[in-house]
């Protein structure tokens, strides 16, 4: 049978020569392929450009697995992945719980592998990936024996390839908490019912960075089961940790006892009132925490998205005590760091405090951000300080 192939045009091929793994459906000239094949890419002239994973329904119709003329085989999947894991013991401390294949920071585009101590969450988000599935697992169970393998696969962004949305339990058993450190705490992690695959793994790094400014009175909005919350008590006199989920605040309770803290209050609310009724009531406190979903969830939502953050910042800046910090995140792909320091910036300005940037931050190293290619890098994290 001859090989799958795809001829691109020259724009596509441009934007793979400079390090995009992606190339759009207008710039496919022809595919002969069926969907989820892996493609021999080819420029309008016939010359070979690399291999690639080919969907015949997303706007995404190629991601690019190699620029070399080299097979695409088990052995190739499992070098990837045997590298990605490699480099996650050079990054990762005190810690059981981290992305172990980021998709194409890995060079594994739309697959996605979360490592929950003994235990994987898998995510096959295109047409090839989903087709390849079992073979990856096949590979996961080889290099790392997991006791279960849960497959995460209900992201919308399944229906854009034309695939299902759907959890299971790919290999073995998923217990409904799976225990597990990071940053030497306990957490317990639901990899089949927790929001994304079980836990906000992208923002570990960023949790322990807040400890080292940690004190006195804390308010943590957007807590979940309390990453941030937890992470920090041990440096805290109180956290207030807030979450409009019922399922993120008993989680959040379950792990405080797990851990034997005793000063953090768990409470289902929603963060935008919180914030605004410590404003009219006069509380303030010594550390802000702002971690919300993501505001901006395509480009049409930006403006919204914008308005959203600036007034959750400017609420925290207002009842920050001199010399307290915020730190706040965004995890909005289209809203860029620079956008993001001039919302913290208009909102600090309109607060009337003086405030620095204390550390410029964005998603933990397990989750690392190709320099070609922008949409791997969406998480911003900014600590700041308000001058007193
Ligand atoms: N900080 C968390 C992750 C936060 S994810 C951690 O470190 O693990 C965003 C969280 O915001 C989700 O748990 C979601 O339930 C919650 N959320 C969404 N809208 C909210 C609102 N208006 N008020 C409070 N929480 C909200």
């Amino acid at each position: 049978m001859p090989e799958a192939q795809a001829t691109i045009s020259q724009r596509g091929a441009e934007r793979i020569h400079g390090g995009h793994l992606w190339v759009y459906r207008s710039d496919v000239r022809r595919a002969d392929a069926e969907p989820g094949d892996v493609v021999r890419l080819l420029d309008e002239r016939g010359r070979f450009v690399g291999r690639a994973f080919y969907s015949d329904r997303s706007q995404i119709a190629l991601r690019l697995l190699t620029r070399d003329d080299v097979p695409i085989d088990r052995a190739f999947f499992a070098e990837r992945i045997r590298a990605a894991a490699e480099y996650r013991k050079t990054i990762v401390q005190d810690t059981e719980v981290y992305r172990l294949v980021y998709a194409g920071g890995d060079g594994l585009p739309s697959l996605i592998v979360d490592r929950y101590a003994d235990y994987l969450a898998l995510q096959t988000l295109s047409q090839a990936a989903e087709r390849l599935k079992a073979e990856f697992v096949e590979i996961l169970l080889e290099l790392f024996s997991p006791r279960g393998v849960a497959e995460r696969n209900d992201p919308k962004v399944r229906l854009l390839e034309g695939l299902d949305q759907r959890v299971s339990v790919l290999h073995g058993e998923i217990p409904p908490e799976v225990v597990a450190c990071e940053n030497g705490v306990q957490f317990a992690f639901d990899l089949l019912k927790g929001q994304k695959t079980g836990g906000f793994l992208d923002q570990r790094e960023n949790r322990r960075a807040a400890r080292d400014y940690a004190s006195g009175q804390i308010l943590d909005c957007f807590c979940y089961a309390g990453g941030f919350a937890l992470t920090i008590a041990g440096r805290a006199a109180h956290v207030e940790a807030v979450d409009l989920s019922p399922a993120a605040v008993e989680a959040g309770r379950r792990n405080q006892q797990r851990n034997a803290i005793t000063n953090v209050t768990f409470r289902e609310a929603n963060a935008f009132d919180v914030l605004k009724e410590c404003d009219e009531s006069g509380r303030r406190f010594d550390m802000i925490i702002l971690d919300p979903p993501a505001f901006a969830k395509n480009r049409d939502s930006v403006p919204a998205a914008r308005r959203g953050y600036k007034e959750i910042n400017l609420r925290a800046l207002k009842i920050l005590r001199p010399g307290g910090y915020l730190v706040t995140s965004s995890c909005s792909h289209h809203i860029p760091e620079a956008l993001f320091l001039q919302i913290v910036a208009e909102a600090a300005n309109d607060a009337r405090r003086l405030t620095v940037v204390v550390d410029r931050r964005t998603q933990a190293r397990d989750h690392p951000i190709l320099l070609t290619v922008p949409e791997t890098h969406y998480i911003k994290c900014l600590i700041i300080r308000a001058l007193p």
